[in-house]
């Protein structure tokens, strides 16, 4: 079994805040995790956090913490059975050291042996320790009470943290195109981008070029995810789609698990031929760390945002919007392209206005119903949604936005903070960038948040 962390940017910097004290002792916090099982692997989500208060603590020192486990615990047993929520215990350690101790060792076996016995269910519990930069590591416990370290931590904020097991944190054998990424982005790029897995959803004119990059930065996984077949038309702007596949109606996402094959890069590549979301594609995105939207329909757009919401990801909104002129329909009037980054609980695409509550009934009755939308629409009582297709220099301009946000973000290399980069829009016609940032709480979508396979039910 693996498991691994997720938690989101606010939630980080409040357990940070507590733990991480002026006073430099060390101080303790528990969080309450969602549990997604996957065959072999646990996703906890954190759902909650409690702190426990700097006063309770028996003992408070730079490298020492005794709190009353057993008063602050026993009470919660009960909530966490009925909920079947995981327990991880963090503390943090102030200076530095960067393993468990003996100590910590000794008194988690004790702990989470007791609660693993009386608490009914097959989440797993654990224990985390936070070091002064931020970064988790986080264990739990088995069915034969060993300690088996969490894979893989990631916090999807304004900037995103992904803490990995030291075991699978190296490269051993580091091909060429890989170190040239290195020389630019240093070798970190690499563990991180080996250590992803990316859901790409949509795989037309912005997926692909999405799909090229990805493979590109040798990320670990990829899931790519498009119900069409690639036609004719479509070959103004998929990369690497020839005549043959339109003639032979082959799905899109065929192209690109072909050509990885190909290519001889290290990607994998698991491909859906589906919508989203359906049950399939729920369970293949809710393992991504990242998730790209490169579709052209509010629906799709609304449904990502719920799974990234459920599942604590990292979103990547990717658009391009063509007008043309209305008195003569042959001029272009605007071209936009548009990167919109979306954390769990901060806005969401509905609070941002990216599209309109019309405009996602208007498509969610096209789909349900398309015969019921025709009448509506034929009475006049449906939105103008006939858009121009995009060409390939909007599409790939939208790409290479979602790419470099990803990257900035993980990497931290810009002059202004990442905070200010939630929407980025570039026009083509009109000559302008612009970024600017959406710190309000997500409202719309706010009781998915962490909730896991139980947002099916909402
Ligand atoms: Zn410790």
């Amino acid at each position: 079994m693996a498991v691994s962390l997720r938690m989101t940017g606010l939630q980080h910097n409040e357990i940070k805040k507590h733990v991480l004290t002026k006073d430099g002792k060390e101080a303790a916090t528990l969080l309450f995790c969602q549990p997604v099982f996957r065959n072999f692997d646990v996703l906890l989500l954190v759902k909650k956090i409690e702190h426990i208060p700097y006063e309770v603590c028996a003992v408070r020192t730079k490298n020492y913490l005794s709190w009353p486990t057993e008063k602050i615990l026993l009470p919660k047993i009960e909530k966490l059975e009925r909920e079947g929520l995981s327990l991880v215990m963090l503390h943090s350690h102030p200076n530095g050291f960067p393993e468990f101790s003996q100590t910590d060792n000794e008194n988690d076996l004790n702990i989470l042996e007791r609660l693993v016995s009386n608490i009914d269910g097959d989440q797993p519990h654990g224990s985390a320790i936070m070091l002064p930069d931020g970064e988790i590591k986080g264990r739990t416990l088995d069915e034969n009470n060993c300690f088996i370290p969490m894979k893989k931590v990631l916090v999807a904020g304004d900037q995103i943290h992904i803490y990995l097991d030291k075991k699978i944190d190296c490269v051993k054998h580091m091909p060429g195109f890989m170190q040239k990424n290195s020389q630019i982005y240093g070798s970190k790029i690499i563990n991180y981008f080996r250590s992803l897995r990316i859901g790409i959803v949509g795989c037309s004119g912005t997926g692909s070029p999405m799909i090229e990059l990805c493979m590109r930065y040798n990320v670990g996984e990829l899931v790519l995810v498009d119900p069409d077949i690639v036609e004719e038309d479509n070959l103004n702007r998929l990369v690497l789609s020839r005549l043959v596949d339109a003639k032979n109606r082959v799905p899109k996402v065929e192209v690109y698990e072909k050509w990885q094959a190909e290519s001889g890069l290290p990607t994998k590549v698991y491909t859906f031929k589906e919508i989203v979301p359906s049950e399939n594609t729920i369970e293949a995105l809710s393992k991504c760390d990242i998730i790209f939207g490169c579709v052209d329909n509010v629906v799709a757009r609304h449904s990502l945002n719920k799974i990234t919401c459920a599942y604590l990801i990292p979103y990547f909104d990717l658009g391009v919007g063509v007008k043309m002129d209305n008195k003569t329909p042959q001029n272009l009037h605007q071209a936009t392209v548009r990167c919109h980054y979306i954390q769990p609980d901060q806005s969401c695409l509905l609070d941002r206005e990216a599209f309109s509550a019309e405009r996602l009934a208007d498509e969610n009755h096209q789909r349900d119903d398309p015969e019921f939308y025709k009448i509506l629409k034929e009475a006049g009582y449906t939105g103008n949604n006939e858009e121009v297709q995009a060409v390939m220099v909007f599409t790939m301009e939208a790409a290479a936005l979602g790419m470099d946000d990803l990257k900035a973000r993980l990497l931290c290399y810009r002059v202004d903070s990442n905070k200010d980069f939630d929407q980025q829009e570039r026009s083509f016609t009109h000559g302008y960038y612009e970024h600017c940032s959406h710190s309000t709480k997500n409202v719309a979508l706010r009781n998915f948040i962490a909730t896991g396979d139980n947002h099916k039910k909402l």
